[in-house]
């Protein structure tokens, strides 16, 4: 950082520039200096020089620590002012943000140059989708499952190069391996340049002399495949797995995408599952329900016995503590709930009926003896 040009020298403008002023000198310098223009040496340090120039000054914060401490400012090994968060310069003028530069360039260009690094760049492959259905049961538990699916493998044969032998693989010669091509042409402006995708090597930079007999020169080919995978139990419907790398393939060495699968559960005719809680509904006869009873109900778990107080009313609902399904972050359980339907018994026997109605009988009784509440505001109302 020693000995570094004034910014406002390296862009040739006054202390009072305005924005305006910074860009078009930036512009201006920046065309001039630019390496795929200008192949003098000394241009590159040149461009960057105006680029980190330009970083700078264009941000008005920035310019604003600049005009008070100078370089020191951006100085990170021990500047007064502690820059924080800056993040530094780009380095070379392969990673200049694009944001910037490229649309600059791609007014001059027409996004030659955007879409050229694009295409030299490592891109990760796309994402791809599956869907697969599952039980209720597989769901709680979870399960392995092996799934099969289709991948673009690197060519054994040519270790993705798509060439017979690595001699096979030139630089392309009609853009000297960088991918694109510039084309000048004569308009009313002047000398125009236009820049676009090298059409012999389609932006790769190289050509393949002989291609790989076994991936037809393509570097990759389909297989289809196994992968396991590992449903999680507590997984819901319409909740997705992400299995890295098993995408689609990247270009330029960039990664695989991802694999997603979307698990669809076949709902079950008995549990109903509300996030990690089961419902269930219980149907039980009068007697059982006045008396009180146990009974065997199914969990997810396991059948489990419930036992059913007296006087348990019909709609009531009972709560098996930890008998639902596993969340599917931590170790704790949901609840399973019992909805209960008391029945009313058809089709009774004479003897059943005799003994309903002494139950009957028993029970006038009893009310006539403790009035209920009701009947004491009746009889309030007459005096
Ligand atoms: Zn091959
Ligand atoms: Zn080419």
């Amino acid at each position: 950082m020693a000995n570094k040009r004034d910014y406002y020298e390296v862009l040739g403008i006054s202390k009072s520039a305005s924005i305006d002023e910074i860009k078009s000198s930036y512009r201006k310098l920046a065309k001039k200096y630019h390496p795929d223009l200008n192949k003098e040496p000394g241009a590159e340090e040149k461009f960057k020089e105006v680029q980190e120039a330009y970083d700078v000054l264009s941000d008005e914060k920035k310019r604003a620590r600049y005009d008070q401490f100078g370089h020191a400012a951006f100085d990170q090994n021990g500047g007064a002012s502690g820059f924080n968060g800056f993040d530094g310069f780009q380095s070379g003028f392969q990673d200049v943000d694009l944001g910037d530069i490229g649309d600059i360039f791609g007014s001059f260009f027409g996004g030659g140059r955007r879409q050229n690094a694009r295409r030299n760049g490592p891109i990760k492959g796309n994402d791809t989708f599956i869907s697969i259905k599952i039980s209720f049961m597989d769901a709680v538990n979870g399960k392995k499952i092996e799934l099969p699916i289709t991948i673009d493998e690197t060519c054994p044969s040519c270790n993705g190069t798509g060439a017979q032998t690595p001699n096979d693989v030139a630089t392309c010669s009609n853009c000297s391996g960088t991918g694109f091509v510039r084309q000048r042409s004569q308009s009313i402006f002047g000398t125009v340049e236009t820049q676009g995708v090298c059409p012999t090597c389609g932006g790769s930079g190289k050509v393949i002399k002989n291609k790989c007999t076994a991936c037809s020169g393509k570097g990759f080919r389909k297989v289809k495949t196994k992968i396991d995978v590992n449903i999680p139990a507590g997984i819901n419907d319409g909740q997705q797995l992400r299995v890295a790398g098993k995408g689609e393939r990247g270009l330029n060495g960039g990664p695989n995408g991802d694999l997603y699968i979307e698990i669809n559960v076949t709902p079950d005719s008995f549990f109903k599952r509300e996030g990690n809680d089961i419902h269930v509904e219980l149907s039980m006869n009068m007697v059982d329900a006045c008396l009180g009873s146990t009974v065997d109900i199914p969990t997810v778990s396991g059948t489990v016995e419930l036992s059913i107080p007296e006087g348990t009313q019909s709609g009531q609902t009972l709560k098996l503590k930890g008998k639902g399904i596993k969340d599917l972050r931590s170790s704790s359980y949901g609840d399973q709930y019992v909805h209960i339907k008391v029945e009313t018994p058809k089709n009774l026997t004479s003897e059943q009926k005799e003994l309903l109605t002494k139950f009957q009988e028993i029970e006038s009784k009893k009310k006539n003896k403790s009035e209920s509440f009701f009947d004491k505001i009746k009889k309030t109302f007459k005096k």
